[in-house]
């Protein structure tokens, strides 16, 4: 049988996969995504949906900063083009547990306004005096106003939509187990059939099926916990903490429930919840929010953040062909959704990088 055509072939419809390929469906080409499970269902809608640049960078990650507040700064426009995501511009709080944890956040606070972030400093009682539920024990934290958070669920229902719309095709459940390189084009083996592309651009966060990437990546597990909320609105904007000895964890407010996580621990593609993951995210979650003692549990599920070596994301083409790699979006790849998706289309438009995003080209092999 001949292989079936296709211009623009995108491996893995996940959160790059579909923001990419809604931006070139929007450009006027019609994109194809192979998507080996439902579209979204690996890391993207096991995230949480924090818009939170400030509270995501370390220090010396100033690259990844400016990638992500880039990003950020584009998400009023998408939600807008794309219909109901769930955006909500609550801002983002993050605490200090002790009294010791407080000069470290004070630095943090000081490092961000210096990248031109609006963050403050509130002591215990004015902070209590926003988010009433907290403990007391709770000596203070800071305010990122313009930090947001979306429903992954909803932004990879209106992302299906919007790509439906302006022509591409996702494809659920036909894995791609294998790339074959030919002169001026490339064979995609499926289950389903054998496909024949002009680009392939895979984004498949964690490998799947026997798929093979000419780098490594290192799946990081996140344990989550969706809870009723004790009360409607009783959580206005999402909240992190953490501490050495305690840990870190954040509680997300959704419609109707919260969102309490979340792990990070390398157990390969293993997605089992553990009883000690949980405990922790409860325990953590109990200590800052005595409230949720009495509240249902109303889902559990794990997700495998795709992470390279360095914990920074990796763009890459191999050696003068038109493959193009999307990966390492680790704990941000809802967060770098537009900048990923504008920013990868043209690089495989034009062949330039856009400038935020250079500093994440690597080289693989061919
Ligand atoms: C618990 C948890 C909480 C998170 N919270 C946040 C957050 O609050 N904010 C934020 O910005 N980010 C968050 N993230 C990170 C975010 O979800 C990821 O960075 C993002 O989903 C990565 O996008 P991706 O497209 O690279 O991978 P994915 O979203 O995993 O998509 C890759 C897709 O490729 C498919 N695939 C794999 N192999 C194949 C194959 N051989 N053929 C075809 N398809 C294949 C998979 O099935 C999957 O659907 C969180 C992640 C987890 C796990």
């Amino acid at each position: 049988m001949p292989a079936k055509g296709v211009d623009y072939a995108i491996v893995g419809g996940g959160a790059a996969g579909l923001g990419v390929a809604w931006q070139l469906a929007r450009a006027g080409y019609s994109p194809v995504v192979f998507e080996a499970r439902e579209p979204g269902g690996g890391a993207m809608t096991a995230s949480a949906g924090m818009l939170s640049p400030a509270y995501e960078a370390e220090f010396e990650e100033l690259p990844l900063l400016r990638a992500m507040i880039a990003s950020r700064e584009r998400y009023p426009a998408w939600a807008a083009e794309l219909g109901d995501i769930g955006y909500e511009p609550s801002g983002t709080y993050e605490l200090a547990l002790t009294r010791e944890d407080v000069p470290y956040l004070q630095r943090r606070v000081a490092f961000e306004q210096a990248q031109g972030l609006k963050v403050e400093w509130m002591e215990g009682p004015s902070l209590r005096k926003r988010l009433p539920m907290l403990s007391p024990r709770v000596p203070g934290g800071s305010f990122a106003r313009d930090e947001a958070h979306v429903s992954p669920e909803l932004l990879r229902d209106r992302l299906l939509e919007a790509i439906q719309r302006a022509g591409g095709q996702v494809l659920a459940h036909t894995p791609v187990r294998h790339i074959e390189a030919r002169t001026g084009s490339f064979l995609l083996h499926t289950p389903a059939g054998t496909y024949e592309a002009g680009t392939v651009i895979v984004c498949v966060g964690v490998p799947i099926e026997g798929l093979e990437l000419p780098f490594r990546v290192y799946p990081v597990r996140g344990q989550m916990v969706a809870v009723e909320s004790p009360r409607p609105g009783w959580l206005p904007a999402p909240v992190r903490y953490y501490n050495r000895n305690f840990g870190y964890g954040y509680a997300v407010p959704k419609r109707g429930y919260i969102i309490l996580g979340g792990t990070a621990e390398e157990k390969g593609l293993d997605t089992a919840l553990t009883v000690g993951g949980v405990m922790d995210i409860l325990r953590r979650a109990y200590y800052i929010f005595p409230d949720l003692y009495e509240v249902r549990i109303l889902r559990m599920w794990a997700g495998l953040r795709p992470s390279t070596a360095e914990r920074v994301p990796l763009l890459a083409q191999a050696p003068g062909q038109r493959l193009f790699y999307v990966n390492g979006l680790y704990r941000n790849g809802i967060l770098l959704l537009p900048l990923i998706g504008e920013g990868v289309k043209e690089w495989v438009l034009s062949g330039t990088l856009p400038e935020l995003l250079r500093p994440f080209q690597a080289a693989v092999g061919g």
